[in-house]
């Protein structure tokens, strides 16, 4: 059976693209996947089809109101099903997070827009609330796409299982750069010892190589791992 993925939004021809194209387009072709996009606007109650409001309280920018939100989430059973509304006021979406989503049968994503939804929608549908990153998007289009791919790629099936436990994050470490053909390009040599066949000494150089890589963009994720002396020194460097 295929992975229900039901989309909410203002910016359905967005979210219809992206299911056309990539790894995530060829998966519903083959029924791997059944994306469902929803338009907001069509369950809007007004006739100017309006689905924001002032905020209570005052203050900047409008507030996606309930009413519209709640009657497109029932219209799709949303209360029986796995939903997810991407925010920067979320926990921040991990790897761990698209590989516990990857195996729900389904899941409904909900994207927001002006300053937000109306938090009695979060509180009465919502399951999870992720941010993608610690900055703000103009809505949640981009974001809920970013989970789904991060998801869908998971799926049994997608991809080799090899390719998904070399991926960054997996074994909680930046992956190692790679290298293809030629050998030389524009007097850049691919390193000797990828050449040696000697896969031991691949192995370990590949790893050498993740450590210094998170060492130096991602030093947080180094504070949960226990790495060797020989590794930490390199961390040092
Ligand atoms: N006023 C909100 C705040 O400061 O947190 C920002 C709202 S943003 C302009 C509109 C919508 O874009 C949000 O409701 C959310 O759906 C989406 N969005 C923006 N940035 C995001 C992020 N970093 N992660 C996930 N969703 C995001």
């Amino acid at each position: 059976d295929g992975y229900g993925i039901t989309v909410l939004t203002l910016f359905p021809e967005l979210v219809e693209e992206y299911f056309r194209t990539s790894i995530v387009g060829k998966a519903a072709d083959r029924g791997a996947l059944i994306p469902k996009v929803i338009n907001i606007r069509d369950f809007s109650q007004d006739r100017h089809r309006s689905c924001d409001d002032a905020p209570y309280g005052g203050g900047a920018g409008m507030v996606l109101m309930a009413e519209p939100l709640a009657t497109a989430l029932d219209s799709v059973d949303a209360k029986a099903r796995h939903v997810v509304f991407p925010t920067p006021s979320g926990r921040p979406f991990r790897q761990r997070d698209a590989l516990r989503l990857s195996r729900q049968k389904e899941i409904v994503l909900i994207c927001g827009r002006y300053e937000g939804i109306d938090q009695r929608i979060v509180d009465e549908y919502v399951d999870e609330e992720f941010t993608i990153g610690d900055y703000v998007l103009s809505s949640g289009e981009l974001a809920a796409m970013v989970v789904i791919d991060a998801v869908y790629r998971l799926r049994e099936g997608m991809l080799r299982p090899e390719s998904v436990l070399e991926d960054s994050f997996q074994d909680g470490l930046l992956e190692h750069p790679h290298y293809t053909r030629p050998e030389v390009f524009r007097s850049r040599k691919v390193p000797e010892i990828l050449l040696s066949g000697h896969h031991a000494r691949i192995a370990q150089w590949r790893r050498e190589q993740q450590v210094i890589r998170t060492a130096r963009n991602r030093p947080d994720l180094l504070q949960n791992l226990s790495l060797t002396e020989a590794e930490q020194i390199l961390t040092e460097s």
